[in-house]
């Protein structure tokens, strides 16, 4: 049996049943890892002998009849944002090379209690700054279904892992689209929970009030089991919400007869591409046809929100990244005085995107500009959140394109940031509101690249969130095996 075709769910019932153990499981990721890495460049580090311990323990607990954990010996691809006790976590640039985090995130916590197996740290844009991977300081990430485009970003290693069937699970962060928009270009499901369902304890912050911790997987199912294995509320997160993640499986697949899908007016506009509009709309057209009401809504602010995001997100990227002064962590280069040494330490460490949004957001925030910028990004993001609620006055959930484009090409839109910042025009309102959302793969467009379909909920609507994308998903029946010309499946052959 091919182990790395298993979906998490699978993987479970053959470890339940002792039809395979969780030391093979883990060998034939490592093993998928081997042969797709020099293809694919996925990981920052891969943790072979950490992830085969792990596993011959949840052998050993399993054969004495020990409990063991609700993931046991899934293997799960980690984001190199959240840190692991004692292992290299470089958030994607050379400032934290060499950073050993003396202690574990409370996700990476949660991930060992269910006893899923890390098989290692993913590639990411610098400290998640980025829609392709390609501001990682260390190197890009390709994308499996075409090794000339890029995977998305900023979660884009941990995406092009589990679209590599490299493992089936893996985790990402979504400040403004980074675990969606990667997830659409690689034809995945991936989820933004509600602001403060998952723990931010241990997560290297970039900005504060929009980073959430989420799910990557292959099927919708998986998505929900990773999910509620990391959510639920941690003390040492002031941001958490004291109350347990929502029953994700019970209505899982109650279906959509009823519900009351609102399609989203202004996200259909310039920069979509055809092919995209149109598996969107078929899609749409069959939640039509599984008896949902499909009906247009207007978000009439949403058109602020790149404007407003970055404007919030550079401002609090560039408080949190101020700790980065070559005293605390990872690099240091001398100099002369203090002074001289914190700023050849962040000349050196920083890559260009990171400065551009430091310098920004120490603008927006700075007396006298504060209130013309920052402030006035907050009054946007108000607007906005409202606009949400009064669409879901007369609507369950909301829908859109992921991503208005499909994957693009490695250098394509490296040296033009606008362009760059347009791939989340359509994720970005979800972080802003605290909502979760997610994207669900309906299908490829002419060239044969995936396309997603974002599917938005009120806050702590996670439920509802996953039944219609577990509808469509058992109604469209999409693939998740890259193919296709140049695809990684082309050149393994
Ligand atoms: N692409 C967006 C940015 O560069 C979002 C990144 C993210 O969600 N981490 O900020």
């Amino acid at each position: 049996m091919d182990l790395s075709a298993c979906d998490a769910a699978t993987l479970r019932t053959l470890l339940g049943n002792g039809d395979v153990s969780a030391v093979e499981v883990t060998q034939a990721s490592l093993d998928r890892i081997g042969a797709t890495e020099p293809h694919v460049k996925a990981f920052l580090r891969v943790l072979d002998e950490q992830a085969l311990a792990h596993a011959a323990d949840i052998d050993r607990r399993h054969a004495a009849g020990e409990p063991v954990g609700p993931l046991a010996g899934v293997p799960l691809a980690l984001k190199d944002i959240l840190c692991t006790a004692g292992v290299e976590t470089t958030c994607g640039s050379r400032i934290l090379e060499h950073y050993r985090p003396p202690y574990d995130a409370a996700v990476v916590e949660r991930l060992r209690a269910a006893d899923a197996v890390v098989v290692g740290k993913t590639n990411m844009d610098e400290f998640a700054m980025g829609s392709s991977c390609e501001n990682s300081a260390f190197f890009p990430t390709r994308n499996p279904w075409d090794l000339d485009r890029v995977p998305g970003g900023s979660s884009g290693g941990s995406v092009a892992a589990v679209a590599a069937f490299d493992a089936p699970l893996g985790i990402g962060t979504d400040t403004g689209g980074s675990i969606r928009q990667p997830a659409a270009l690689c034809g995945l499901v991936g989820v933004k929970p509600t602001y403060g369902l998952v723990s931010r304890y241990g997560l290297i912050a970039f900005a504060s009030s929009l980073d959430q911790v989420g799910p990557i997987a292959r099927t919708v199912t998986d998505a929900a089991l990773l999910l509620a294995a990391i959510g639920g509320h941690d003390p040492r997160d002031s941001t958490s919400i004291p109350q347990p993640v929502p029953d994700l499986t019970a209505a899982l697949d109650a279906g959509v007869d009823g519900l009351r899908v609102g399609v989203v007016r202004e996200f259909t506009g310039d920069g979509m591409e055809p092919g995209v509009r149109a598996r969107v709309d078929a899609a749409i057209a069959r939640l039509g046809a599984l008896g949902a009401d499909v009906v247009e809504v207007s978000l009439p602010h949403a058109g602020y929100g790149v404007s407003a995001y970055y404007l919030i997100a550079p401002s609090e990227c560039s408080s949190n990244l101020s700790r980065y002064d070559g005293v605390r962590y990872g690099l240091r280069v001398d100099g002369a005085t203090t002074e001289e040494m914190m700023a050849r330490t962040r000349a050196a460490g920083f890559g260009s995107e990171v400065k551009r949004r430091v310098m920004i957001g120490t603008y927006a925030l700075s007396a006298g500009y504060y209130d013309a910028y920052y402030a006035q990004a907050q009054r946007v993001r108000t607007l906005i959140i409202r606009d949400f609620e009064a669409a879901y006055e007369h609507c369950d959930v909301l829908v859109s394109p992921t991503s208005p484009t499909t994957a693009f090409r490695l250098g394509e839109r490296a040296a033009d940031p606008l362009a760059m910042y347009l791939s989340d025009i359509y994720t970005i309102p979800s972080n802003l509101a605290g909502a979760p959302a997610l994207s669900l793969p309906v299908g490829t467009d002419d060239a044969g690249l995936p396309v997603g379909l974002q599917v938005m909920a009120p806050v702590l609507g996670e439920a509802v969130l996953f039944r219609v994308a577990r509808a469509l998903e058992a109604d469209l029946r999409f693939d998740a095996t890259p193919t296709g010309r140049n695809s990684l499946a082309e050149v393994l052959a």
